[in-house]
Order: structure tokens, then C-alpha cells, then sequence
């Protein structure tokens, strides 16, 4: 059995059976996957390779997420706030090497008031002509109609993993279905939205990660960001294994094939696994990568994961070394916004949404 003949058999519907027999041929045959799932790229969204340049303006975090070096428990770390003068100086930077899109995150901060973010937001479009994606967590209905209403663009939150009970513990006091909300949330606010999940969580099933991708297709995501957990030494994690780069790839390329026309960045976390990984994540499905524009004085303190790849390379270097691979690659960097691909297949309600997601 190929691809096209699990996909012919139901055009569209994606349920925990089918999408289990294309795991079950990855398990046979990965290559001739993740060659599908490239040539579905191909044809959808072009050679073409986003870049979006991430400013992480705070390592600040409310929150006790079990796998993330920013936990509000790791007091290993010194913590930082960039100046406003520091992210307008990496914005000019990320402008100056071409990027049109600026994706500025940090951890649930709550230092910030919504209008901080909104002003800076506001003065970021006025001064320069880019796109802008947050990435800054969970907040009230009110600061994302704050931020949308200064202009930002895009929200990336990542869903991490769609198995509710995986989800408490992994993220305690928060829970999926309160995420998904957010998301829904943002859809209505006319952000495209990111969401994504990790692989080789600990206590991560195969089922769940089917449900991942279903997840993300119920939400119709505009992009996904997808890697391997990487287990931190500071956290309750540390442990645990890592999730694998084929298990990773896979799921990349699964997704790229049930949302075909999806931005997928070939996250830093997946080139953080070896020198080729960002190689073998642009021949599976994906047509973004995400340089760091971070002031390198700051860059090692915004540690989530150990040997984060991009925390010693200056712009210049993590540029030219990216120009080098997609030449070799035959593909090229994107001069537009990259804004999403508009199929509106369809639209589920709250309730299709939930179901057999959130509920507990
Ligand atoms: N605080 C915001 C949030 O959680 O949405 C944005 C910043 S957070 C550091 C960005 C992403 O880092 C999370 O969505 C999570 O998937 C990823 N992350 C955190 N710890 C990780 C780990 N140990 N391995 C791989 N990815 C990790
Ligand atoms: Fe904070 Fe995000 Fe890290 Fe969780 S993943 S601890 S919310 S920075």
C-alpha cells in the first residue's frame, strides 16, 4: 500500500485509522513518505524557503512547564528583559539580512502590561515593513484583540501535545482545552495561526500523536512547529530521552501531507539534533526556518533546551550558512511576507473541535 491509495480511500476525512496505516507505512517505508511528503510541498507551496527572523525579548516565565529550562523553578538561569532599544536594533538587524517576518517571543511574562507589547507592536510596523508573529503564551481574549489591533499578524502557540491527561502533568495547572480556546480565540481575532507539539514526550503514545496532527487539522493551523523533546538538565525532565529525529521527521511529513498548503518550519529544536537534521526537515515537508536575531549577549540565557544550535552563531553566520544549504538544495529564499496559503477547506465548530480533545 502507497500514500495515495490510504489517502484515496477517504479524501479529506483523517481519522486515528488511516492516519495509523500512513504511520504504519512510515514504519516500512520512511523514505518513500518523506519523498511524498516533499513533492506535496513541491507542488503546493513552491521551493521557496520562508524566514522568519525570532527575537526572544524575555526569559521571564510564570509558568512550571516539566520540560522547559525557563520554568518559573529553574533559578539556575539569570533572567533578562531586552530593552526596547535592543529588539529595534535586532529588528533592524533581521531587516537589514531581508527577513519580512519577525516572530518576537518570550516566556508568560507578566511584568508586561498588553499595551507594552501593543506599543511595541505599534512601533515596530510604523519603522519597518514586516510581518509580525507573537509567541508570548496564554493571555485574555482582550490583550489579543489589543495586540491584533496594533498589528500583529500571527500567533504561534503550541499546542505540545494533545493527550489532555499528558498535558496536565506536563504543564501543571494549566490544561489543553483552556489552549485550545486560546487558539480558537486567535482564529477569531484573524491571526494565522501557529499551534504544533513536540515528539518523544515522556509518556507520549502513538495514539496521541496521531492526535496531534488530527488536532492541528481540526484547527486548520497556518503553521506548525514541530520537533523533538529535548530534555533540559534543570528540569524534573532530565532523565528522560529525547525524542528522535525519524520519529520527528515523520510526523513532519504527515502533517505536511494532511495540510498541504501549512507553513512547517525546520525548527531550531530539529536542527539542534545533528548537522543534517535541517537538511533532512526541508527534503520532508518543510519550507520555513526561523534564524535567531536575539542580541548573542543575552542568546545563552534563553536556554529551553540544552545545545540549542543557534546560541552561538551570529546573524551572519547562521545567514550565510543557511544561503549556502538551500543553494545546494536548489531552493530558494522567500522576498515575501510569507503569509499564509488561504485553502479554507472547511470550518468545524467549538464543539467538533473539543471533541475527543480537552474533554476530561
Ligand atoms: N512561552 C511561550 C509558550 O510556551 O508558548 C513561548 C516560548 S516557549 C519557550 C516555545 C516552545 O518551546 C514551546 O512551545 C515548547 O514546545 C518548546 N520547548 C520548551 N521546552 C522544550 C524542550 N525541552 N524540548 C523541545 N522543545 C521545548
Ligand atoms: Fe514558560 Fe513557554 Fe517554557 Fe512553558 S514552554 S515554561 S510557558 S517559556
Amino acid at each position: 500500500m502507497n500514500v495515495q491509495s490510504i489517502l484515496i480511500k477517504e479524501p479529506g476525512n483523517f481519522n486515528q485509522e488511516n492516519l495509523r496505516q500512513l504511520f504504519d507505512l512510515a514504519e516500512h517505508n520512511l523514505p518513500s513518505l518523506l519523498k511524498y511528503a516533499n513533492q506535496i510541498r513541491k507542488e503546493q507551496v513552491g521551493d521557496e524557503v520562508h524566514l522568519r527572523g525570532i527575537i526572544e525579548f524575555s526569559n521571564y516565565c510564570s509558568c512550571h512547564c516539566l520540560y522547559c529550562g525557563l520554568r518559573a523553578e529553574n533559578r539556575k538561569i539569570s533572567r533578562y528583559r531586552l530593552t526596547n532599544q535592543e529588539i529595534f536594533q535586532s529588528v533592524q538587524t533581521a531587516v537589514n539580512y531581508g527577513l519580512k517576518t519577525i516572530v518576537l517571543q518570550s516566556g508568560e511574562d507578566r511584568f508586561y502590561q498588553p499595551e507594552d507589547i501593543a506599543r511595541l507592536i505599534e512601533f515596530i510596523k510604523k519603522h519597518f515593513d514586516v510581518a509580525i508573529t507573537l509567541s508570548v503564551g496564554e493571555h485574555p481574549h482582550q490583550s489579543y484583540q489589543i495586540w491584533r489591533n496594533a498589528g500583529a499578524d500571527r500567533y504561534l502557540l503550541k499546542h505540545e501535545t494533545a493527550d489532555p491527561i499528558l498535558y496536565q502533568k506536563l504543564r501543571p495547572g494549566k490544561n489543553l482545552q483552556d489552549r485550545i480556546e486560546c487558539l480558537l480565540d486567535l482564529k477569531d481575532l484573524g491571526y494565522q495561526i501557529g499551534s504544533g507539539n513536540m515528539v518523544g514526550l515522556p509518556g507520549q503514545t502513538l495514539t496521541s500523536l496521531i492526535d496531534d496532527v488530527l488536532l492541528m487539522k481540526k484547527l486548520n493551523v497556518e503553521m506548525a512547529g514541530i520537533g523533538p523533546f529535548l530534555p533540559h538538565p534543570d528540569t524534573p525532565l532530565v532523565g528522560s530521552s529525547a525524542g528522535s529525529l525519524t520519529e520527528t521527521l515523520k510526523i513532519l511529513a504527515i502533517t505536511r501531507i494532511i495540510l498541504p498548503t501549512i507553513h512547517l518550519p525546520a525548527t531550531t529544536a530539529i536542527s539542534t539534533v545533528n548537522d543534517d537534521a535541517r537538511r533532512l526537515a526541508l527534503e520532508s515537508g518543510a519550507n520555513v526556518i526561523m534564524p535567531n536575531f536575539t542580541p548573542l549577549t543575552v542568546r545563552d540565557q534563553y536556554v529551553i533546551y540544552p545545545q540549542k544550535i543557534d546560541i552561538i552563531e551570529d546573524p551572519e553566520q547562521s545567514v550565510n550558512k543557511l544561503k549556502k544549504l538551500l543553494k545546494e538544495m536548489n531552493r530558494t529564499i522567500s522576498m515575501s511576507y510569507g503569509h499564509a496559503v488561504k485553502i479554507k477547506t472547511y470550518s468545524l465548530t467549538k464543539k467538533e473541535v473539543y471533541h475527543g480533545f480537552g474533554s476530561q
